[in-house]
């Protein structure tokens, strides 16, 4: 009915599992042949290439509070392993789950093999890319069956209950006319929102000065002492990288964001309001000190291992590219690719683009590019599997969304310590942590995947040039997700002007010169960019 809170119905769930589990064998020995009493078979996996969790788990945990049953097929889970379940177990729906863009792409190649296999399951479809938009304009009409947007966990139920009620096919027309109008409504905004031709884009470009206060020369580069927990390593193109083995965890409580902590348990507000919120303020609270609890015992008893990398690296950028030098910044080695904004903007705004914040050659003046990636899931998996072996999906996600804290907290602290020790272009910067969460800070770190840097197969080079597994034992997977879960990472630009922004839709024309300079196959390219592309 709605009337509890998600941390309440994971909590119950805990209990209702693990009295089941005691039960489970007085109830197999009654049970007459082929009694089955569940409100439905619904099949839940983490779409290939992507590792991320938490969002699937709570959304078991509640259909299984509503008599569902679950088989929950983890992360990284193959279309044909996905179908082929499904089929074997005979499940009533099938619930995909994925975080970052590439996922949308296999979600659609899945719906398209059930298609092509003449398979009928209905789909659920959940995640944080995911959306209405998606769905509509993507999957539904690779399928002829239904398929369900799930905005939140909460809502999970109610969808299930209508694609397997006695009303489901009158439900199925229903989302099907709502989708239709999503499309339309789509592509009549489309028509409106202008794209200006690339080089028009390329014309409108920032222009930035290129003073030296605005090229600081990163200031660990010169330091040839030994600096406390900070080991140096040679990368693959002879740069020096920083690594951070075993980073104080008690260190890092410090500087977490818990505004998204309440967020991924379905609490919105903002920390620490919340706390005092009149309706949500006592149910905040006890989720508060449980988390507060936990971070206790895993910093005591060391469940998790924090590991970072990071180095700075002479480039200079060249029209959307930056070309990544030497470590004596001579000679090119590699070259990082970015997107520039290709609608019409407002007068005096320019189009941006990442690049445009590095020094270019022209310019005659050498700059830096930073990256970094941390990690805070190392030796997660292990305290994971003990919670889930005493049907403990609280503690478990409560877990996992902590780690993810640490390891945003571990970003920001890192950034904060580029800034004020390392690259040392601000060195009397004195912020507290609110202010550090609204980035007030010059410089920024822009994530690839997201909106400023879009395309995960730059993380290829990133990983080039950090050496990251080696380093901090943090891997890709072929979807450029990164394992374990619980990572972060990113490049860091020192330009006083740098700012977060959101390529959004380019065209053919800028899809075409990507795919040229950073030698992709277009088709290549325009699959991994297809979420800034129009359809
Ligand atoms: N305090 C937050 C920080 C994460 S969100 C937390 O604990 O969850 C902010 C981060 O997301 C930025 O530091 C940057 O790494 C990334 N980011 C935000 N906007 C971005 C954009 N437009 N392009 C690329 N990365 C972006």
């Amino acid at each position: 009915a709605g009337k509890m809170f998600l941390p309440q119905v994971v909590k119950s769930a805990r209990v209702m599992k693990q009295a089941v589990a005691y039960l489970m064998p007085y109830i197999e020995a009654e049970k007459q042949e082929g009694e089955t009493r569940s409100a439905g078979k619904v099949l839940m996996a983490t779409v290939k290439g992507d590792v991320h969790d938490i969002g699937k788990n709570i959304v078991g945990v509640v259909l299984q509070c509503n008599n569902f049953e679950v088989i929950d097929l983890g992360v990284m889970v193959p279309a044909s392993t996905i179908i082929q379940t499904a089929q074997e177990k005979q499940v009533d729906i099938i619930g995909l789950s994925g975080l970052i863009t590439p996922s949308l792409d296999e979600m659609v190649h899945i719906a398209g093999e059930l298609s092509r296999q003449g398979l009928k399951f209905p789909l659920m479809i959940g995640g944080a890319t995911t959306s209405r938009a998606h769905t509509a304009v993507k999957i539904d009409p690779q399928y002829a069956h239904p398929s369900v947007y799930v905005k939140d966990a909460s809502r999970a139920v109610s969808v299930a209950a209508k694609l397997l009620g006695a009303e489901s096919a009158a439900n199925a027309d229903d989302s099907r006319e709502e989708y239709e109008r999503v499309r339309q409504q789509r592509a009549a905004r489309q028509d409106r929102g202008r794209l200006i031709p690339f080089a028009e884009s390329q014309a409108n470009r920032f222009e930035a000065e290129w003073t030296q206060a605005r090229l600081p020369r990163p200031a660990l580069l010169d330091v040839q002492d030994d600096i406390p927990g900070l080991r140096r390593s040679e990368s693959a193109y002879g740069h020096t990288v920083y690594a951070l083995d075993d980073y104080s965890l008690e260190e890092l409580r410090e500087f977490i964001d818990w505004t998204p902590f309440f967020h991924a348990w379905e609490l919105s507000g903002g920390y620490p309001r919340i706390l005092d919120d009149p309706e949500k303020g006592p149910h905040a609270r006890e989720l508060f000190a449980d988390a507060q609890s936990m971070l206790d015992t895993l910093i005591t008893e060391k469940w998790l291992t924090a590991r970072a990398v990071f180095g700075f690296f002479p480039a200079n950028s060249r029209q959307e590219s930056i070309d990544v030098y030497d470590a004596e910044g001579k000679q090119t080695v590699l070259q990082l690719h970015h997107l520039r904004q290709q609608n019409q903007r407002p007068a005096g705004k320019a189009n941006q683009c990442l690049a445009d914040w590095i020094a270019p050659a022209s310019s005659g003046q050498l700059d830096y590019i930073g990256g970094f990636a941390v990690t805070t899931g190392v030796g997660i998996e292990e305290h994971v599997a003990r919670f889930e072996a005493q049907h403990d999906d609280y503690n478990a996600i409560m877990l996992k969304v902590l780690a993810d804290r640490l390891a945003e907290a571990f970003a920001e602290r890192l950034h904060q310590r580029v800034r004020t020790e390392f690259w040392a272009y601000n060195t009397d910067e004195q912020l507290d942590n609110a202010e550090l969460i609204r980035e007030t800070y010059r410089g920024i770190r822009p994530a690839p995947g997201y909106p400023a840097c879009p395309d995960h197969t730059e993380k290829a080079s990133l990983w080039k040039l950090l050496r990251a597994d080696s380093e901090a034992g943090i891997s890709i997977t072929e979807s450029f997700a990164m394992l374990p879960a619980a990572s972060v990472s990113g490049w860091y630009f020192a330009h006083p002007e740098s700012r977060y922004f959101a390529v959004g839709q380019i065209d053919e024309d800028q899809l075409q010169a990507y795919a040229r300079v950073k030698q992709m196959p277009l088709e290549e390219a325009r699959r991994w960019l297809a979420p800034n592309l129009r359809s």
